[in-house]
């Protein structure tokens, strides 16, 4: 979070234009966006959103704070309790939630490249980041009026049946790796289900969600039914983890986050939660594959979006027959990654986040190379300025080392080799995570038996980082609580109700 400076918003607007470095001009909101409206914080603070991919301050925007949240809360507990929103038929949600879709859609490349220049990422990810949110959103729109209840017999005297009723003001807490994309995630099973949202952003990359933020009043949802706040997560994400009126919490991002916001839950109202947290996640190659397609897997599986994935496959093992030719194919792809501008339409890894991100991945490497870890490729800082950092892989490593064990979030794999699938089943089932694993073979019989004994949310087979909307994600172990996307995902937005009915 250091970087990231608080102090009074003085005379910043709410509205600024904004030029950003592919010649894209725009206007910006600048405010919190409660009730339909773009607004100043209560306590009357800002704070600096920087560009990763030079280390300067890029701007500046309105800070929520704990007021601000009560203000959100009551606006969305309004709108779900009296306003148009909460006598709107399902059908009629989902008509909304595909315009804002359209909305997505018309301005695409804006969207995309507000990503590029708040996270850092590379612009043809950050496209890919917007179509995805448009298929998200239709997905959920689809849904909206397909969510009911089951009559259940119960004998001739009763009558009995269940409905599937939305949970009221959900709180939605997103990190900044994916910041559309997670709004999306998020906002697309809670509005399909019928409640009403305040969402957080990532104080490192708030300004793609208050776009988004106006995209939703065009749209035409009525007011209070989504409302964003850009704020730290100790201050407006801890208010909304124990807000009395919020009846239900999901959040992405640490393990160590995902813990506190439990707390708070449990310390509050005992609101609903769903976790999705870290992971360490083995991608698994046996020997008998084609190794120049595995490789182009392997390096898409832990370089993607800068390594700053949950489900990154930061842990590769190989099968000892084939594991020098790999590792040679592997070292000389991942040098081959082309680093650097975000914005140049070639480029594959764009910045790290932030100075504090990019010092904790360095600081990672450093000590993989005390545990005695060797570099194989990349290993240090990419470039003078911004938070670029090569594509790295570390060999030599035991299951003991740090780095095998704990989260890097960065372009940082560590390889090692196994003999068969009962040693690497151990090796990849051996942290506290299991968001995901891949498993590369020809042999169907391995793909199963070893996608069946991985303890993993998600277990891809001969490719990597493969989501769709109808697929459900999450975690096993500490890696998280629920599943977002598919129809799982509704059962977090929805609590059931019977009716049980004395014939008389
Ligand atoms: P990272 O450590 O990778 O930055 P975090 O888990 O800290 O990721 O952040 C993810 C989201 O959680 C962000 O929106 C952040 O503001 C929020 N957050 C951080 N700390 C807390 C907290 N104590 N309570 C609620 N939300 C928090």
């Amino acid at each position: 979070m250091a970087g990231i400076l608080s102090a009074p918003a003085g005379d910043l607007p709410l509205f600024q234009s904004y030029k950003l470095p592919n010649g894209i001009e725009y206007e910006q909101p600048l405010g919190l966006f409660i009730n339909n409206e773009f607004v100043v914080g209560k306590e009357g603070n800002a704070f600096e959103v920087t560009s990763p991919s030079t280390g300067k301050v890029i701007g500046r925007v309105h800070e929520g704070a704990v007021p601000d949240v009560d203000l959100a809360v009551d606006a969305a507990y309004r709108a779900f309790h009296e306003g148009p929103w909460s006598k709107l038929a399902p059908n009629e949600r989902g008509i909304l939630m595909n315009k804002l879709a359209d909305k997505f859609e018309e301005n695409h490349l804006l969207l995309a490249s507000i990503e590029t220049y708040d996270n850092g990422k590379a612009i043809q990810l950050a496209k890919g980041d917007i179509a995805a949110c448009i298929s998200v959103l239709r997905y959920y729109a689809g849904w909206a009026d397909k969510i009911h209840g089951k009559v259940i017999d119960t004998g001739r005297d009763t009558f009995a049946y269940t409905k599937q009723e939305p949970i009221g003001v959900v709180g939605q807490i997103i990190p900044w790796n994916f910041p559309l994309l997670m709004l999306a995630w998020k906002i697309g099973p809670a509005l399909a289900a019928g409640n009403t949202i305040v969402l957080k952003s990532a104080e490192q990359t708030p300004l793609g969600a208050l776009v988004v933020a106006k995209l939703i009043k065009e749209a035409g949802f009525p007011p209070g039914v989504i409302n964003i706040i850009s704020g730290y997560g100790r201050v407006a994400g801890d208010a909304i983890s124990r807000h009395m009126k919020i009846k239900k919490v999901a959040f992405t991002g640490s393990t160590m986050v995902g813990r506190q916001i439990m707390k708070a839950a449990a310390e509050s109202n005992l609101k609903k939660v769903t976790l999705e947290l870290g992971g360490k996640s083995p991608n698994i190659v046996f020997d008998d594959v084609d190794v120049d397609k595995v490789v182009e897997w392997l390096n898409f599986g832990i370089y993607y979006n800068s390594g700053e994935v949950c489900t990154a496959g930061s842990r590769i093992y190989v099968q000892e027959t084939i594991y020098d030719k790999l590792l040679e194919a592997l070292r000389k792809r991942a040098a081959q990654n082309i680093v650097g501008d975000p914005f140049d339409e070639n480029t594959f890894q764009g910045a790290q986040v932030s100075k504090v991100q990019y010092e904790r991945i360095l600081n990672y490497i450093e000590i993989g190379k005390k545990e005695g870890a060797k570099v194989e490729v990349g290993g240090e800082a990419h470039g003078t300025q911004g938070y670029f950092i090569k594509p790295t892989i570390l060999s030599g490593v035991t299951s003991d080392m740090r780095v095998v064990q704990e989260e890097i979030f960065g372009p940082v794999a560590v390889i090692a080799k196994f003999k068969d699938i009962d040693e690497v089943i151990a090796l990849g089932n051996g942290t506290s995570y299991g968001l995901a694993a891949a498993v590369h073979t020809k042999n169907l019989n391995t793909a199963i038996e070893t996608a069946n004994r991985l303890a993993a949310g998600t277990v891809w087979v001969n490719s990597y980082n493969q989501y769709h909307p109808a697929l459900p994600f999450g975690g096993y172990g500490e890696s998280g609580i629920g599943r977002e996307l598919g129809k799982e995902a509704l059962k977090n937005y929805t609590q059931i109700k019977t009716v049980n009915i004395l014939l008389q």
